[in-house]
């Protein structure tokens, strides 16, 4: 078996059916999977072979597909590299993971090219209009001969890897087995979502994250779906793909339902398609996911999850009624627990309903950082993941995230946490989405400071948004410093980049 197997037995049982789509163009599985075995057979000539590190610079275009899983057919492992990133961040995950070949989009070719080279790894390219410095894989596709099927793979081989997004520190890589991402589409599908053969899922999620490879691209063509690209995610283009091209399961992080939802009021008609929404990666505030509901008529189901989870960990199950402001319940096969949070040596699970810090146990599991015993052994205690993250388990086994460790603020000896800040602020009708943080501050340890965006043509300022929070939240808690922004920084996969807003004010 092998992730490759996704594709290749997508193609038995969906041959004709539209597996991937782009801008109204579509591939057929069995086209997509016969692309893939000549991309497949180009690489093996190029010298790729089982165990070899491969890492793929594409854009959420089909190439992207059949590059992922044409590497993973050769029983080499696939390094996604985030699409945003520069040349000496590209030079750094390529040297970190000694990768010796870039599969480079065109487009990309002026940040992916140097970092490669720097790296000393050769480069091929895909997209590009015509013959360049580097070699196109699709003329050397043309001239090969393409292999008959994946090589199998043991279930704890290496399948790939994939850099956490460096939202809190320097990017490491997580190494994802076969084992876990099959396991993980497969009890997806059976027993958490429910996406079928024909659905529509959207694909604006970065497919080089961990949440748009796994619940978009290999849970989707799992289930016989057809993934509907978005290269580069606006709100209106979002919108156009459900209303104009019958999208019927939305993905997406929190800033694209606030994205959406700006596009939506703009074009404001039904959407009688869509079934269902899925909401991960970071807090989705309540009135986002109010607002989405009544608007859109179709519930967002929230979960939780990591790039070391491969990703979801727990999820408001569809089929079931969605409890918002949790996260759900742990995903069949894996534990979710709460255990104290000081305590590092070893796991202190909490009893239900204590606030701790999440810890994770299953088959989702990670195999380990890449390079970095020490950073494995500290996150990886007794068998449990520990996430950073502090959140509740209740009664029922719903768990919900207060917040992630290292972003609590803690003011003249009392802890706030961002997110119940972000809650109330994004209650306001006129702020689309917030990001609270803590920056150093002489009489108080920490200041709280609130970076907001809002609706368009709005006059609120500063100081009605600092009245508002202060009639709403107690005084240890509400944010002292209030900013109005433009747009907020996004890191790779859309999720806000906190550690940006709060480098503007860190002192030399
Ligand atoms: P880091 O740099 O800390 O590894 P990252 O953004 O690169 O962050 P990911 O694996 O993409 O790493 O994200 C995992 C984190 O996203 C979780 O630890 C958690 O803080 C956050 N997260 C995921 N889902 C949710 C959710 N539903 N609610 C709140 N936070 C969430």
């Amino acid at each position: 078996m092998s992730v490759a197997a996704i594709l290749a037995e997508g193609a038995r049982r969906h041959g004709d059916l539209p597996a991937i789509t782009l801008a109204g163009t579509s591939t057929s599985y069995r086209d997509l999977w016969d692309q893939t075995r000549g991309y497949a057979g180009a690489l093996r000539d190029a010298g790729v072979t089982e165990g070899d590190r491969v890492a793929i610079l594409i854009p959420n275009v089909p190439d992207f597909a059949r590059v992922y899983y044409a590497v993973l057919a050769l029983g080499a492992v696939a390094v996604p590299v985030h699409a945003l990133l520069k040349r000496h961040e590209i030079q750094y995950m390529l040297t970190d993971a000694g990768v010796s070949l870039l599969i480079c989009a065109a487009p990309l070719l002026a940040e992916g090219g140097p970092g490669a080279t720097a790296a000393g790894a050769r480069v091929l390219t895909v997209m590009s209009p015509e013959p360049g410095e580097h070699k196109r894989l699709e003329d050397l596709a043309a001239a090969a001969t393409p292999i008959d099927t994946y090589l199998p793979r043991s279930p704890l081989d290496i399948a790939t890897i994939l850099y956490t997004s460096g939202t809190t520190g320097k990017p490491k890589g997580a190494l994802g087995t076969h084992f876990a991402l099959i396991e993980q589409v497969n009890v997806l599908l059976l027993n958490t979502f429910d996406m079928r053969r024909g659905d529509k899922i959207f694909g604006g999620l970065p497919l080089f994250h961990t949440f748009g490879q796994t619940v978009a691209l290999n849970t989707g063509l799992r289930a016989g779906a057809e993934i509907m690209l978005l290269p580069k995610f606006t709100g209106e283009a979002a919108l156009s793909l459900i209303l104009d091209q019958g999208v019927n399961i939305f993905v997406g992080v929190p800033t694209m339902y606030v994205g959406l939802l700006a596009a939506a009021k703009a074009r404001p008609e039904p959407a009688p398609a869509l079934r269902y929404a899925v909401s991960g990666g970071a807090a989705l505030p309540l009135a986002i996911l109010e607002d989405f509901n009544k608007h859109f008529g179709a519930k967002i189901h929230e979960g939780y999850g990591l790039t070391e989870t491969s990703p979801v960990a727990s999820f408001n199950q569809v089929g079931s009624e969605p409890r918002p402001g949790t996260v759900g319940q742990p995903v069949w096969g894996i534990e979710v627990e709460v255990a104290r949070p000081e305590v590092f040596s070893s796991i202190e699970l909490l009893e239900t309903g204590e606030l701790g810090e999440l810890v994770i146990r299953g088959h989702n599991l990670f195999s380990g950082y890449l390079n970095r015993p020490e950073a494995t052994a500290e996150a990886v205690v007794d068998g449990w993941f520990r996430t950073g993250d502090l959140g509740t388990k209740d009664a029922d086994g719903y768990i919900t995230i207060v917040d992630r460790k290292k972003d609590m603020i803690l003011r003249n000896g009392y802890n706030v946490y961002p997110r119940e800040v972000e809650e109330v602020l994004v209650g306001h009708p006129e702020i689309t989405n917030a990001a609270v943080f803590g920056i150093d501050d002489d009489t108080h340890g920490q200041e709280i400071v609130a970076s907001v965006t809002l609706v368009s043509g709005s006059t609120l300022d500063a100081h009605s948004i600092g009245e508002y929070a202060k009639e709403r939240m107690a005084a240890y808690k509400y944010p002292r410093l209030i900013e109005i922004l433009a747009e907020f920084p996004l890191g790779p996969s859309g999720k806000v980049l906190k550690r940006e807003l709060v480098t503007r004010y860190t002192r030399e």
